[in-house]
């Protein structure tokens, strides 16, 4: 039987009804004569609650608990997803990470998937089960603890389960009907794409467009996974959805392909740090062991001897950061005037594969923003794409300057 992954996120069964309808949807598929391997998330807003519980029992907790209580979600609707089947005749059984297994690294909150075994999946097809309904997001590490795989990970356990499996395609069902040119919540001039390539798509991700995670794409990119974005709250056709892959399988020539933006960032900057050779790694090596996701780094043109720096992580990790720095100012490893949090801040970003050959969208997207009269704080390029830092009440403003600007609502 040909076998396909079926991912539904948290708005796609966040209540009864939507998993019976959720459950026909499938039906279809295995109508069709699919095996099925549904990955299913936890209810919408379950796994904030879950988080927001851990924090209130400890504010700095063991993350093997974190992963216990925050991986419940996924358990609970797959077992009502298996059960739903169930009573439609549809042959169905529900896997948690550890029954699978799903083997991952120990890396608690963050783990990443080491091993996908077919053997117990397999066996049950091979007995007349049609669907395998697997909780997302989780997995079993080494030591045999519960490990989740970050936030909106159960894409990621959807696109290794299509590569593990040699399934025929990886369908992610969620509240949008598709990759679209920006979030579609900022703008409603945000066109949907038909297709987009793996390498835009991956930057899209990291940059804050949550549709996909990115270690997902990453995944998709290497395992050449067929990977499609879809609603699940419309009728599907063929050319439904978007459709990520290779950069040769696309005609639009748009030279900017997306704008992401990240609302929860933070800037800090040490001023006047007697500047050495290894004066970086004294700061980043201690923040990077404490488990803060520095992002954007910046460091001046030093004088007399002494520089700032400046760097950005998520807002949330700015209690983590401040307490390193303290740290290692206290033991005289680093010497700085004082230290400036900035928490209200947001990250800005065109990403186009484009740019690679096409000049001049920096100076475009400067200009753009300073027309709108937003001040750029921090600047970061790659090869295809700029980011910029920008006063968190200008992000909404900013991405729409730069959609309108880009023309991002046309096809190219
Ligand atoms: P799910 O619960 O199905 O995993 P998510 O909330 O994680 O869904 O991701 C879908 C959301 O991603 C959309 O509702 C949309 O607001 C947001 N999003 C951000 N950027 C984009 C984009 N470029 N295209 C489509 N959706 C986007
Ligand atoms: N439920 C998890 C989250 O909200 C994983 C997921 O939905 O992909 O992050
Ligand atoms: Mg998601």
């Amino acid at each position: 039987m040909p076998t396909l992954v079926m991912k539904f996120g948290g708005t796609s069964v966040a209540n009864m009804d939507r998993i019976r309808r959720v459950a026909k949807r499938i039906g279809v598929e295995v109508a069709k004569g699919y095996d099925v391997i549904v990955i299913l998330s936890a209810m919408s807003g379950k796994t904030n609650e879950l988080v927001g519980w851990v924090e209130e029992t400890a504010p700095i907790y063991d993350a093997r608990e974190y992963d216990a209580v925050v991986s419940s979600g996924e358990n609970v609707t797959a077992g009502l997803m298996a059960l739903t089947l169930d009573a439609m005749d549809v042959p169905a059984r529900s896997w948690q990470g550890w029954q699978v297994p799903v083997q991952t690294t120990s890396v608690h909150s963050a783990a990443r998937i080491n091993d996908i075994s077919t053997e117990n999946i397999n066996a049950k097809f091979a007995e007349g089960m049609k669907v395998a309904v697997v909780a997302g997001f989780q997995g079993i590490s080494e030591e045999g603890r519960i490990t989740t795989l970050g936030r909106g990970g159960s894409d990621t356990t959807a696109v290794a389960f299509t590569a593990a499996f040699g399934a025929e395609r990886c369908d992610i069902y969620t509240d949008v009907d598709g990759v679209y040119t920006t979030d579609p919540r900022i703008t409603d001039k945000a066109r949907k794409l038909d297709k987009i390539a793996f390498e835009e798509m991956l930057e899209l991700a990291s940059l804050g467009a949550k549709v996909l995670q990115t270690r997902s794409v990453e995944l998709a990119m290497r395992f050449k996974v067929r990977l499609r974005v879809l609603s699940s709250f419309e009728e599907q056709t063929e050319n439904s959805g978007t459709l990520v892959c290779d950069e040769e399988e696309i005609m639009e020539d748009n030279v900017v392909a997306g704008v992401a933006c990240q609302r929860d960032e933070a800037k800090i900057t040490l001023i006047s740090v007697a500047d050495r050779p290894g004066i970086a790694a004294a700061i980043f090596v201690p923040l990077s062991k404490a488990g803060v996701n520095v992002d954007m780094i910046v460091q001046n043109i030093s004088e007399e001897g002494r520089t700032d720096m400046t760097f950005s992580c998520p807002v949330d990790h700015v209690a983590r950061a401040e307490s390193a720095i303290a740290e290692i100012k206290s033991s005289g490893e680093i010497n700085f005037r004082d230290l400036i949090i900035d928490k209200d801040v947001a990250k800005v970003s065109v990403v186009g594969i484009g740019m690679r050959s096409h000049t001049g969208v920096a100076a475009q997207m400067f200009e753009v923003l300073h027309k709108e009269g937003i001040n750029i704080k921090v600047i970061t390029t790659s090869e295809i794409k700029i980011s910029v830092l920008v006063d968190r009440k200008y992000m909404e403003l900013a991405v729409q300057a730069l959609h309108d600007a880009f023309e991002l609502d046309k096809a190219g």
